[in-house]
């Protein structure tokens, strides 16, 4: 690359790559007016979800329009938008291919491709098994669920194989679970179904499993208690009867189900998988992040963030907000005085819907885990001006 023009990319046009990109532009202004340095977002698509948003499409209350944007509009004028694959990661070469622009070279890389959920790796999952980690799917899930009438909804958590890896949002079926309880109640059905919590033996990350951390395993109990909803640990997915609707665990339990609500796998995107740098179990395909830095392990000038990388920490777009500064002070770092500067703490925030109006603030990082505050309708109002409004700010950097 020219020394006159540092190139800036930043891949994937979720929530990490879309604050990072105009993170960058507020942080590097001097130098772009000056032409010395070129952001470029790379997204294989036009749109940009409000992810979290698919719990809400489950239970009928968010619209496909409500949830998404057109990506440009979400990005300051200095951003250069290219909508395109990245189909090859050449880390060592400091090189992209791409499915129709073909190579790139850069100076400075952020990967933020995300993860996709494969429920195809437990047998009979993809059959017989809902979630609603997807909008298609979510969509899904809604037409059966407010269909139902009576009968037992079964709920599943599956975690990754590769240690200290969390699913994706850790309080998602947490969440889900209690806004199906009242979702039921408002259509007068919640007698006549059975709601059934589960959780895995082995959950490689106690620090995120919030069912199983000191403090929220004193709370969560008694709420599911005090709504009827049955909850036990020990069950771990292992294949799915999916003509007999009957799910099997590894602890050898087989439980009949009408739905099955259950986290799926998950796995890094196709390019990251195959570049050859993941040594994650599973081909799960976490890259290696310095935990401090969010540098890729053996390149320097590669930051990785948000689901991609193979932290301790939640798969959450509340990691992503604090994780962004960090990855923008350190490039503008190198760039200026040939070091990085800031360290990431493992911060994570989120106001957690408990329910389908209160809410529970929660926050936490690699030293402390969250503290459980009572769920309040005010908690609520906060998720909601989030999802109606806030989320978008802080796509766009302003927050
Ligand atoms: C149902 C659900 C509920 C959730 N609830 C919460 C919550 O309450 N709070 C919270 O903080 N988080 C929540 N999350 C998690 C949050 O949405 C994710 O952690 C966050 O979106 C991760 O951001 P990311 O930038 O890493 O990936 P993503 O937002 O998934 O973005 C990845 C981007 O990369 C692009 N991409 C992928 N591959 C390529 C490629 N080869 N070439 C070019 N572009 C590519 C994709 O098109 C996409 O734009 C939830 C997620 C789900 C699904």
């Amino acid at each position: 690359m020219s020394s006159s023009l540092q190139e800036i990319i930043v891949v994937g046009g979720g929530i990490g790559g879309t604050m990072t990109a105009n993170n960058l532009v507020a942080k590097l202004r001097p130098e772009i007016r000056r032409g010395k340095v070129r952001i470029t977002l790379v997204s294989n698509n036009p749109w940009h979800y409000y992810k979290p948003a698919f719990m809400y499409v489950a239970f009928g209350m968010f619209y496909k329009n409500e949830l998404r944007r057109p990506l440009f509009s979400l990005l300051r004028p200095e951003v250069n938008l290219l909508i395109d694959e990245v189909e090859g990661f050449e880390f060592a070469n400091s090189r992209l291919r791409l499915a129709s622009a073909g190579v790139r070279d850069y100076d400075y890389l952020v990967v933020s491709t995300g993860c996709v959920p494969v429920p195809e790796r437990i047998p009979g999952l993809r059959e017989a098994g809902d979630h609603f980690y997807l909008h298609a799917p979510a969509m899904q899930l809604y037409r059966k669920l407010s269909q139902l009438e009576r009968g037992r909804v079964f709920i599943g958590v599956t975690f990754p194989t590769t240690p200290n890896v969390p699913h994706q949002c850790g309080i998602a079926p947490i969440e889900t679970t209690l806004m199906l309880d009242e979702y039921l109640r408002r259509r007068g059905v919640r007698e006549q179904v059975e709601i059934v919590y589960t959780y895995p033996t082995v959950s490689q990350l106690l620090r995120n499993c919030l069912f199983l951390q000191k403090a929220t395993c004193e709370v969560l109990p008694a709420i599911f208690d005090s709504k009827g909803i049955i909850h036990k640990r020990g069950f771990t997915l292992q294949r799915v009867d999916a003509k007999a609707k009957v799910a099997y665990s590894e602890e050898g339990e087989a439980e009949p189900f009408d739905i099955l609500m259950q986290t799926p796998p998950i796995r890094a995107v196709d390019a990251v998988l195959n570049s050859g740098i993941s040594q994650a179990p599973n081909n799960e395909g976490w890259l290696p992040t310095d935990r401090a830095s969010l540098q890729l392990e053996g390149h320097p000038n590669v930051f990785v963030m948000g689901d991609t990388v193979d932290l301790p920490i939640s798969k959450a777009g509340g990691s992503c907000h604090n994780q962004s500064p960090v990855v923008c002070d350190n490039i503008a770092g190198l760039m200026r005085i040939g070091q990085t500067v800031a360290e990431y703490d493992g911060r994570v925030q989120a106001v957690a819907q408990m329910g389908l109006e209160a809410g529970m603030p929660l926050w936490y990082d690699y030293q402390v885990d969250v503290l459980p505050t009572p769920p309040t309708k005010i908690g609520g109002l906060m998720r909601k001006a989030f999802n109606r409004g806030g989320y978008w700010a802080v796509a766009r950097g302003m927050v």
